[in-house]
């Protein structure tokens, strides 16, 4: 059986990050935080002056689609892109990208 899992993605570009290498780095060079290697390293985004717009072009693969339908695409990545910390309007604070459950060893477990 398949445990499901939860995947965290890059708040800049959406991509999943499921190795500790795809995280970008903080400046001690310590991988991990919200953002994947390609948007974030040393604790700045790579592209500071990127914004939204910039994104959904680069998503948009260039002749794949028909007119149309490039349209749609870029709408949908849009509204996805637009739910992520890094472009998302006025003050908003993402949800937990992972939940860490710390034990306390001295307590030890909760009875039931
Ligand atoms: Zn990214």
């Amino acid at each position: 059986m398949r445990e499901r899992q939860e995947v965290v993605i890059c708040q800049s570009c959406g991509a999943a990050l499921y190795r500790a290498l795809d995280f970008g780095t903080d400046l001690e060079g310590n991988r991990g935080g919200d953002y994947c290697r390609d948007c974030f390293r040393n604790g700045a985004f790579i592209e500071p002056e990127l914004d939204l717009e910039d994104m959904v072009e680069r998503i948009t693969p260039p002749g794949a689609l028909g007119k149309m339908e490039e349209a749609s695409f870029r709408n949908t990545v849009r509204g996805f892109l637009g739910n992520l910390a890094r472009w998302h309007e006025e003050s908003w604070t993402p949800l937990p990208a992972t939940i860490a459950v710390v034990t306390d060893p001295d307590r030890g477990e909760p009875s039931p």
